[in-house]
Order: structure tokens, then C-alpha cells, then sequence
């Protein structure tokens, strides 16, 4: 192996079996979305640098340790490989102007890159669904997008737990600061390095801190609830009467920060214990400053995105399966007048909806009923010199224990249209 090139550490190449998997998860994915009236927003890979730290925030993981950036040679211009969604979504909308003639309901699907340790879980390259609300200011959105979260965790068959939090407006946010940083500065012997770097850049991060030895200190730190004004309040109290209302059941996490600076009001998370400790599958909140701070007119927006690796580890564990297709007909022939006949006959089964394989590079019948048999494919559809001068096939079932027969094409294909074995 010392002499092939292999795939970059941390991003994955998807093979076909997998490749079934993610289609189908896909073709889910965009019916739901459908159904819930969101529409999709494509938006490129490479976005300039300047893009995420102005949405992200200066001092987050992500733009600290995690972004895949680097100059363009051919310009100068500093450019990054997107690591989350959001960011790209609200400047495509500011761009285009989008939200001039009201709100919009927009999702994503695609690649993500940061540069992390990888492990189970957590890749360089990794996959997002993501959901984004604009121009919505209610706790009835984020109640919808709660909602629509636990709808396709039902048709997936899993069952995560919802966590939820406030993260009030403004003005608490900075009185809960100020405590926050009386209140580290002095412990400041139990903070560890990454807390004592954030303690007067970003002491809300410390709260999301993964080291058990914060633990204890961050138990016991002022909360955020305790300083919520009267409306954020009452955005909080609306959304889970709502929740509750639609039967979904929650756990308030006052230590949910998130790790992303967009977030105000609500944030949440699903999470599973059956995934070690890459435990969320699926994060977002409410993002109401977003817009103006990318230069856009003010507007409220809330959103969510789901890992789709995750998830999809997720389906695995619960034992869901996901359907993959397999061809109709694996189409054998030998010989002259065969080999013609065969080909018009795959045209024929195509052009009625079949998948059908067209067996490639001669070979003897046996060796060609090898190769039926490894596509998956339920039949094999033979044809002889004999077959190609009655116009007619032999059906043999690959599947199953029921015996060939020999038909005309056309009875054939209404055959296999009909049977699901
Ligand atoms: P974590 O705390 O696990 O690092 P995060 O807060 O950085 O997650 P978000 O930015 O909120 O994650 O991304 C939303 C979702 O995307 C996560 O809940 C997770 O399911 C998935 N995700 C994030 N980073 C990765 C990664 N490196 N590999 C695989 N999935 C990821
Ligand atoms: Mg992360």
C-alpha cells in the first residue's frame, strides 16, 4: 500500500452499498422537508474566510482549531471550506434579497469540513441536513422545527431526547456575563487552560466545557435562566406549552450553550447515549442577530442541523433497515441472434421502469449466471440462439425456489413489473 494515495484522514469515500443507504435516507429526508413546506438552498463549498468569523464567532472551536482555510495562490484571497451551513444559507439570502416579500422556509444538504480529531462520529468531512426559518420571529417556529425533528425520528425509528435551553436576548446575556466572569475569576484555580484563555473573550464556552474536572464549578455557576427578561421569558414559557401541547417530551439543560456565537433565545439538541460520547445528532436554536450582523436587514431567523453520519450510526444501532434497490433482470444471452435480441430486450425492460443488467464480455452461460447472481438482481433473464428466434426469454428466479419458465418479451416484463420476489 506504501505506494497508492489514499483518501485524506478523516473524510470518506462512500461506497455503493453505503451509498443505497444514503439515497434512501436522502429520498426520506426530501419528502419530509417537502411535506413541512421547506425548499432547498444550494450554496458553494468554498466560502471567503471573513464569511465564518463574523457568523461563527472569532473565539469558537471552529474557527479557532477546526476551519480548512487557505489562500488562494492565484489572488490572495483567503478562502475556507465550509464548516457549517448557517453561515452560507443567511449570506445567500442577504445576497439575493430573498426575504423581501416575507419569511422563508429553507433547508441544505451536503458536506461539512473541520478539521477535528477523528474518531467514531466525528469525521473532517462529514454530511448536514439543515433546516433554516427565516424572517420568523415566534416561538410557534421553533416549536415547528422541534416538532418537525421528532416527525422524522419516528419514520427513521429512533428515539433521541430533546434537551432545551434559553439563551435570553442581549441585554441578560450580558448581565449574565458579568456574573459568569466574577464567578470564574474567583475560582480561577480549578479553570483549566482553554478556560482561562475564554474567561474575558467567551466565558459562556466555558459552561460547554467537556473536561470532568470542570464539572463541579460548572454546576454551581450563575445561571442564565436566573437573569432572563420578561419577553425571552415569555418566548421560553410559549415554546413549551407548545411542545407540550404537541406531546413532546423535554429536559431543560441550563448547561446547553452551544458552541457556535450565532445563538440567542432557544437552543436545543437531540441527543442519544448510544453513541459513546458523539452523543448529538441533531443541534440548532434561535439566531435573530444573525442577518444584520452579515449586513442584511434585521431579521429573526431559528434553524437546526442534523448529522447525518450520526444519525444514520443511529439507525444502525436501533436495527432500522433501509431499503436498497436491486436490478429486475440480469439479461444473459450467448450467441449471434442473441446477442441482439438481448439488447433490444434490455431497451424494452428499461423503457418500462426495470432495472435491467446487460451482461457485458461473452463468457459461457454458467460463468454468466455467476455474475446474475453477485448484481442481486431477481432474475436472470436468458436468452439462447433458440430464445432469439421464437422472440421469446427464459425466466429463471434467483431468489427463490420457483421454477424458470419460458415467455414472450412482453409477458416477461408484465411478469416482472408484477412480482415483488
Ligand atoms: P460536537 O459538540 O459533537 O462537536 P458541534 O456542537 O460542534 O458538535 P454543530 O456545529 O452544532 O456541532 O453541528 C450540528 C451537528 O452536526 C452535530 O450535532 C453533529 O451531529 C454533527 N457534527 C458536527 N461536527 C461533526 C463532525 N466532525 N463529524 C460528524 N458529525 C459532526
Ligand atoms: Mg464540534
Amino acid at each position: 500500500m506504501s505506494n497508492t494515495i489514499q483518501s485524506v484522514r478523516g473524510m470518506n469515500d462512500c461506497l455503493p452499498d453505503a451509498a443505497d443507504t444514503w439515497q434512501a435516507f436522502e429520498g426520506i429526508v426530501r419528502d419530509w422537508l417537502r411535506r413541512y413546506g421547506y425548499r432547498e438552498l444550494r450554496t458553494p463549498i468554498l466560502e471567503h474566510t471573513g464569511l465564518f468569523k463574523r457568523a461563527i464567532g472569532e473565539v469558537t472551536d471552529i474557527v479557532e482549531k477546526e476551519m480548512y482555510t487557505f489562500v488562494d495562490e492565484l489572488n490572495g484571497e483567503s478562502l475556507t471550506l465550509r464548516p457549517e451551513g448557517t453561515a452560507s444559507s443567511v449570506r445567500a439570502v442577504i445576497q439575493h434579497n430573498l426575504l423581501y416579500d416575507g419569511g422563508k422556509r429553507l433547508f441544505y444538504i451536503g458536506p461539512m469540513f473541520r478539521h477535528e480529531r477523528p474518531q467514531r462520529g466525528r469525521y473532517r468531512q462529514f454530511h448536514q441536513v439543515g433546516v433554516e426559518a427565516l424572517g420568523f420571529a415566534g416561538p410557534d417556529t421553533d416549536a415547528e422545527l422541534i416538532v418537525m425533528c421528532a416527525d422524522l425520528w419516528r419514520t427513521l425509528g429512533i428515539s433521541p431526547t430533546l434537551q432545551l435551553n434559553t439563551l435570553g436576548d442581549y441585554a441578560s446575556r450580558h448581565r449574565h456575563r458579568q456574573k459568569l466572569v466574577a464567578y470564574f475569576e474567583a475560582h480561577q484555580d480549578v479553570l483549566d487552560e482553554d478556560s482561562k484563555r475564554r474567561l474575558h473573550s467567551n466565558p459562556l464556552r466555558i459552561l460547554d466545557s467537556k473536561n470532568p474536572a470542570m464539572q463541579a464549578l460548572n454546576d454551581a455557576a450563575p445561571k442564565l435562566m436566573d437573569e432572563l427578561d420578561d419577553a425571552a421569558r415569555a418566548h421560553f414559557d410559549a415554546l413549551q406549552a407548545l411542545l407540550r401541547a404537541n406531546g413532546i417530551a423535554y429536559e431543560i439543560n441550563p448547561r446547553l450553550v452551544r458552541g457556535l456565537d450565532y445563538y440567542n433565545r432557544t437552543v436545543f439538541e437531540w441527543v442519544t447515549d448510544q453513541l459513546g460520547a458523539q452523543g448529538t445528532v441533531c443541534a440548532g436554536g434561535r439566531y435573530d442577530g444573525l442577518i444584520e450582523q452579515l449586513g442584511g436587514k434585521p431579521a429573526p431567523a431559528a434553524g437546526f442541523a442534523v448529522g447525518i453520519e450520526r444519525l444514520l450510526a443511529l439507525m444502525e444501532a436501533a436495527g432500522t433497515p433501509l431499503a436498497s434497490p436491486v436490478p429486475s433482470a440480469y439479461i444473459c444471452h450467448a450467441g449471434d441472434a442473441a446477442v441482439a435480441f438481448a439488447g433490444q430486450g434490455a431497451s424494452a425492460l428499461r423503457e418500462a421502469g426495470l432495472a435491467a443488467v446487460l451482461h457485458c464480455g461473452g463468457g459461457s452461460f454458467k460463468s454468466q449466471m455467476k455474475k446474475a447472481d453477485a448484481s442481486r438482481a431477481r432474475y436472470a433473464v436468458i436468452i439462447g440462439d433458440d430464445e432469439a428466434v421464437a422472440r421469446q426469454v427464459t425466466l429463471k428466479p434467483l431468489r427463490s425456489t420457483a421454477e424458470q419458465t419460458r415467455v414472450e418479451l412482453p409477458l416477461a416484463i408484465d411478469y416482472l413489473k408484477n412480482t415483488t420476489t
